[in-house]
């Protein structure tokens, strides 16, 4: 009993965070750069929180993930960053040759003062930054926020520095992602493609996080949003956020910047998500009607959920993770008849429990959702010790809890640090409603294999 001291009194508390539901904002700015092609993002702060922001990327993607850093000692802590990152500039930019950097702050260059806008004009003025390449920033202290936030603003300032107003607008949609795997990103772009849309995914992962094995290794792998595509965002017909939370900040400013309208819908995870989020797509494409291909991938979800009904109606579950994500999956699960208990984030967001309660639309009265700094994996634990759940849906840091209450964890979310296939098996879309409802489903059925008596221990489901 790795948690025996948890006990089931819940004390309220307000300046306290134990085992946080969500990561530093740092984290999700560096993914996000990521998904730039060519780009080597920066941490602009101390060794440590670099090696933790990459450490973390490269336990969950199980990929090298690459970032340069200030590098501060006590010097810069006293007298600022600033002559830190004009080296590392000039040191990158001729021994790392990216295209761009993506330059994000940490606490301590926050508490400093460090002034990036400035810092950048400085190299630019003084012809650090070489013909063609660029650099740019996004201001992520991790006193605030989150992982989440921190992907959103690093998204926003590629619009903010590369999107281009134009006059006549391309039939191209600009589609932002949100927060998801490699792999999720891949399967919206095929499913764009069966709508007839072209478009112009920013940022885009797959590529880079999920790259094969090639015969010539490069240190940047063949994907993510070239420069130009960034540049050309100001020229889509519209753009579409996927996850309010991650990317809607990304949308409102490409609307400030070049009139792009945008609609904004939660992630298509899940069979309602999904109707939602491809309508939005078949919308902003022209079509008529949804490809018949779609709705036959759609017709196997919806098929599968009947067929599986008796193994799943009924059973109870508590979630946890980022905002976007948890929506469409709380949804997901009372689509196939489960009771989604309890739903934590450690993200904090204005608008999450009226998303949450819109989707749910009263059809789970006693589920339990808490959210923002408060929100922790002991709060989480000590709700499950009042009232016990058949499973557990979020990332491995939940398995302390499923090891010690003999739950089920199906992974889902950031961090996965102890499995594989997150990044390369999608769960957005109808064939990952598919996936999902298959490890929601195995998670059970291994239970009842491993604990049932002998004279129930049946060959077949
Ligand atoms: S919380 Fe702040 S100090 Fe700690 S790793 Fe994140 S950015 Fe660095």
């Amino acid at each position: 009993m790795l948690l025996r001291h948890t006990t089931d009194e819940a004390t309220r508390r307000t300046a306290l965070t134990v085992n946080p539901a969500k990561t530093c904002q740092p984290i999700g700015a560096m993914y996000a750069a990521l998904g730039v092609h060519r780009c080597l993002p920066h941490s602009h702060g101390s060794q440590g929180c670099c090696s933790y922001h990459r450490s973390q990327l490269t336990r969950h993607y199980k990929e090298p993930v690459m970032a340069a850093t200030s590098s501060f000692t006590e010097g810069s802590a006293v007298f600022g960053g600033q002559s830190n990152l004009l080296q590392a500039i000039d040191t990158i930019f001729a021994t790392y040759e990216p295209d761009v950097i993506a330059v994000h702050t940490t606490c301590l260059s926050e508490t400093i003062g460090d002034d990036l806008v400035q810092i950048v004009a400085k190299a630019r003025t003084e012809g650090r930054i070489p013909e063609g390449k660029d650099v740019f920033f996004a201001n992520t202290p991790s006193y605030q926020g989150s992982h989440i936030t921190g992907f959103a603003k690093m998204v926003k300032s590629m619009v903010d520095h590369f999107a281009q107003p134009s006059e006549r607008p391309a039939p191209r949609l600009a589609l932002f992602p949100g927060w998801v795997e490699p792999a999720d990103m891949r399967e919206m772009r095929r499913l764009a493609a069966l709508l007839g849309q072209d478009v112009i995914m920013a940022p885009d992962t797959s590529g880079v996080l999920d790259a094969g094995m090639e015969a010539e290794p490069s240190f940047y792998p063949a994907g993510g949003t070239t420069m130009a595509e960034l540049r050309a965002l100001g020229s889509c017909r519209a753009s579409l956020a996927s996850g309010p939370s991650a990317s809607s900040l990304a949308v409102q400013a490409l609307e400030g910047k070049t009139g792009t309208r945008y609609e904004t819908v939660e992630l298509p995870i899940g069979l309602s998500a999904t109707d939602r989020w491809i309508e939005a797509l078949r919308r902003a494409s022209g079509m008529p009607d949804v490809p018949a291909h779609v709705r036959w991938e759609r017709a196997r979800l919806v098929d599968m959920l009947c067929d599986m009904q008796q193994y799943l109606y009924g059973r109870s579950v508590a979630l946890w993770g980022d905002p976007d994500q948890l929506v469409s999956l709380v949804e997901f699960c009372i689509d196939m008849g489960m009771r989604p208990r309890y739903v934590v984030t450690g993200s904090s967001s204005r608008s999450f429990e009226e998303r949450l309660a819109a989707v749910v639309a009263g059809r789970c009265p006693e589920m339990r959702v808490a959210s923002g700094h408060t929100a922790d994996m002991l709060l989480l634990h000590q709700w499950i010790k009042q009232a016990k759940v058949d499973l557990l849906i979020g990332g491995t840091h939940g398995k302390y809890i499923a090891r010690d209450e003999s739950i089920p964890l199906v992974r889902h979310g950031f961090p996965i640090l102890d499995r594989v296939g997150h990044q390369y098996f999608p769960t957005v879309g109808y064939a990952g409603g598919m996936r999902l409802v298959e490890q929601i489903l195995n998670a059970f059925l291994e239970v009842k294999d491993a604990t049932c008596p002998e004279e129930s221990f049946e060959l077949v489901m």
